[in-house]
């Protein structure tokens, strides 16, 4: 990642507590990411940022490092109910993975910590901000409520973080976010990330962010480098028995698999299960403790395949990913590097393996510009198609009410919701 900040310092340079080095040590990271060289600074100073990066990139860290620093410095104790500090997040599982990062982050630091999401009972999140917290991570739905309720009092809140901001949006949550800021208090510190900066998310920007330094990484390139790339062309017909064969190898041994829609995650677990190659889905339409359970199976090594639609996969941070399977490419050009760079993290080498059939292939084109570079052919498969490989159908419309992101395929929202013959409804639910 060097080409992105010529000269990095090391953690104690910029001059980190302490307690946070050792913590950081412990967790093995010996030198900053290009985002947490340039945002701990400016963070620091207490400054309001606006981060262009998204997940893989190190940008929890980027910001909880400096936040941790600064309150430790400065320790006011959360009265009843409030939170010194606010992290919103699209998902469930990106809060619940800020929020794992608190604890090992400040581990020394004795700070109080909790998450916030719907799809649950409130029962134990009304009763952890009973005493208050030092953080408070939080989807914004479940949060809107509890603060409606009474369970949950924004005034002494000093530092908001909106984390994939433009995720948020696309899920609904402006309105709730705006209503959020507008019981804090005006002169906190405000940070927003988000992997892309489409008009909605600037507007954003401005009107909550003071002057805020900006800072920027675009990983496609370097995450791309590591990761061994290939696309295979095939028929619609032919692709759940070619997925099959490539899941089977020992070499596959943590694969995550991507699908356009929660019907297909389904049939495609369903069918390599089936076939002797254990998998679960994880989509918007599971359970919290049946997406749990998936997770930390697959985590623990229990699942060697994990099926997932976008957005469900977001913020899913599990090491050692030795192959990424695109079952449909993604019609974002940007979710096409979310999900390769799934494997390869942590300077690991990973394998990512795209079927592509005839309707998907200008999408193809457009991840091919957005990447810089050609993602090699392998036609040495049994179901090659030639048809595929030089199709020039029409890539299908998915769903309406989205924003067009400019390099590709208007986006639509929520993704996997709105592959032909799903339902259309948008879920305004934390996923
Ligand atoms: P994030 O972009 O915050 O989701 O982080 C992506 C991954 O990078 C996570 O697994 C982090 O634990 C890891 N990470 C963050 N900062 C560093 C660092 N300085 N050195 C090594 N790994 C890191």
């Amino acid at each position: 990642m060097s080409h992105l900040a010529p000269i990095v310092p090391s953690f104690a340079e910029l001059l980190l507590n302490p307690k946070l080095l050792e913590a950081l040590s412990r967790e093995g990271y010996t030198s900053p990411t290009p985002i947490q060289a340039q945002a701990i600074p400016k963070l620091l100073e207490g400054r309001d940022l606006l981060g262009l990066a998204q997940t893989g990139t190190g940008k929890t860290a980027a910001f909880l490092l400096p936040i941790l620093h600064r309150l430790a410095a400065n320790r006011r104790p959360a009265a009843p109910r409030c939170a010194n500090v606010l992290i919103l997040a699209p998902t469930r599982e990106l809060a619940s993975q800020i929020d794992q990062s608190i604890a090992a982050y400040g581990r020394n630091l004795g700070m109080t910590h909790t998450v916030v999401f719907g799809g649950v009972s409130q029962f134990h999140q009304v009763a952890a901000m009973r005493r208050g917290v030092d953080f408070l991570v939080a989807t914004p739905g479940r949060l809107l409520d509890l603060v409606n309720q009474g369970h949950i009092d924004l005034s002494k809140t000093h530092v908001l973080v909106l984390d994939e901001a433009d995720h948020m949006l696309d899920m609904g949550f402006v309105k709730p976010i705006r209503q959020t800021v507008a019981l804090m208090p005006t002169d906190r510190q405000t940070l927003l990330f988000s992997a892309t900066m489409p008009e909605a998310i600037a507007a954003l920007a401005s009107s909550l962010l003071r002057n805020p330094a900006r800072v920027e990484v675009t990983p496609p390139a370097t995450m791309v480098e590591k990761i061994g790339q290939s696309v295979m062309f095939t028929d619609a017909k032919d692709k759940l028995t070619l997925l099959k064969m490539l899941v089977k190898p020992a070499e596959v041994s943590r694969a995550i698999i991507f699908t356009l829609t929660k019907n297909t995650a389904n049939k495609v677990a369903e069918a390599l299960t089936l076939a002797g190659s254990p998998a679960e889905a994880i989509h918007g339409n599971k359970s919290q403790g049946q997406r749990e359970r998936a997770l930390a199976g697959f985590k623990s090594g229990a699942v060697r395949v994990l099926v997932a639609t976008d957005i469900a996969s977001r913020g899913i941070d599990v090491d050692d990913i030795s192959h990424v399977f695109n079952y449909d490419l993604p019609n974002i050009a940007e979710s096409y590097v979310h999900r390769i760079g799934r494997t390869a993290r942590a300077g690991r080498k990973g394998l990512a393996v795209t079927l592509c059939e005839p309707e998907h292939r200008a999408w193809l084109h457009a991840i091919e510009r957005t990447i810089g570079q050609a993602v090699p052919v392998e036609m040495n498969h049994p179901y090659h198609s030639e048809a595929a490989r030089l199709s020039t159908m029409k890539p299908p419309v998915l769903g309406g009410g989205g924003r067009n992101q400019g390099r590709q395929a208007p986006r639509q929202a929520p993704r996997q919701n709105t592959a032909k013959g799903a339902p259309r409804t948008q879920s305004r639910k934390p996923r």
